[in-house]
């Protein structure tokens, strides 16, 4: 019970906006060092090098969602070009996470494609590859329907399925041959549109991943629960799917010891790594996921 309070407790907050807005003037604060690279490119550029020479690649998020003006839009989207260029002038392995509500989708859905396509221009001038992250259920057809359009002219462009969703099953089929990162889900849906139980999201996850492997699709396990992963390694090397079909991910500053074996190993191995002032939100999520965490962010109240 108390651990479900925490959650929707820490769910609720991260949607704060005054707090939001607050923490942009703070720096990072309550241990979320732990989990955000940095806020600015030069920092995160060199946590990205680090993280290649353990073997490690990644993948850039810079913080920000739920933007409600036309400026902070293409600010953000200046932003993510500006790393995509980073990335290629360091010569550093990684790609780029997005969220189309930092790209201005709440305000106009045309101008967040415009924003997007320049993105994804950069990205195939810099040959590197985008993922739009997926966000609570009420942006995500509009998502999915922008990545399609998006794909009718960019290769390069993928996104996120959430096992907790009932409709994920349909969405993996029917994005079969897309590069889709799987991931269980992050926010706090009604049991109209998602399972409740950690029991029916792990099967749900499992049958994902499984299918969109067999269909023969790149597929991102983005988790870090041992025992998802000992399946699908169990699994992959079952049905012969190449090493280079699949990649694990996990977030930055979580199981790390775990994210250097799973790269000795053999497997690529992608660290996700927020950066940038806008953390707050991505902060809250996580201390909702795991009590831990929450245990970290308390002693970082009183440590900057
Ligand atoms: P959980 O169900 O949280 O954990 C399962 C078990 O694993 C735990 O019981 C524990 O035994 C073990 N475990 C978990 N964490 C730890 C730890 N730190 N240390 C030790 N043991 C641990 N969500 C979205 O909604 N949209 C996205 O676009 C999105 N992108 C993501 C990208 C990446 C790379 C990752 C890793 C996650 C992303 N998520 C996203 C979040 C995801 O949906 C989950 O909320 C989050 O990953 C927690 O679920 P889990 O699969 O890690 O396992």
């Amino acid at each position: 019970m108390l651990a479900n309070f925490s959650k929707n407790f820490f769910l609720r907050v991260s949607r704060n906006i005054l707090l939001n807005k607050a923490a942009k003037k703070w720096g990072l604060r309550f241990g979320a060092s732990q989990v955000v690279a940095g806020v600015t490119i030069e920092s995160v550029i060199k946590k990205t090098q680090e993280l290649n020479e353990k073997g490690l690649v990644c993948t850039l998020d810079h913080l920000g969602e739920f933007v409600s003006n036309k400026e902070e839009a293409i600010e953000a989207t200046d932003y993510n070009v500006r790393t995509l260029e980073a990335i290629e002038a360091a010569g550093v392995n990684s790609h780029l996470s997005v969220k189309l509500t930092q790209l201005g989708l709440d305000i106009d859905r045309d101008f967040c494609i415009q924003n997007m396509k320049r993105i994804l221009e950069t990205a195939k001038q810099t040959n590197n590859f985008v993922r739009i992250d997926m966000e609570d259920y009420t942006h995500c057809q509009i998502t999915l329907d922008i990545l399609k359009e998006l794909r009718d002219t960019y290769d390069n462009v993928g996104t996120v399925i959430q096992a907790y969703l009932f409709r994920a099953n349909q969405d993996v089929l029917d994005l079969e041959g897309v590069r889709l990162r799987l991931v269980k889900g992050a926010y706090h849906e009604s049991p109209e549109v998602a399972y409740q139980n950690k029991k029916d999201v792990d099967n749900n996850y499992l049958k994902l991943i499984k299918n969109h492997l067999l269909s023969g699709s790149h597929t991102a396990i983005a988790t870090h629960d041992h025992e998802i992963i000992e399946k699908v390694k169990q699994f992959v090397q079952e049905n012969n799917i190449p090493k280079d079909q699949f990649e694990f991910q996990m977030l930055y500053g979580f199981r790390k010891d775990m994210q250097v074996s799973l790269a000795q190993e053999g497997y690529m191995m992608r660290v996700y790594i927020p950066f940038g002032d806008d953390w707050f939100a991505y902060f809250m999520r996580r201390m909702a996921e795991r009590p831990q965490n929450v245990l970290f962010g308390i002693k970082g109240l009183f440590s900057k």
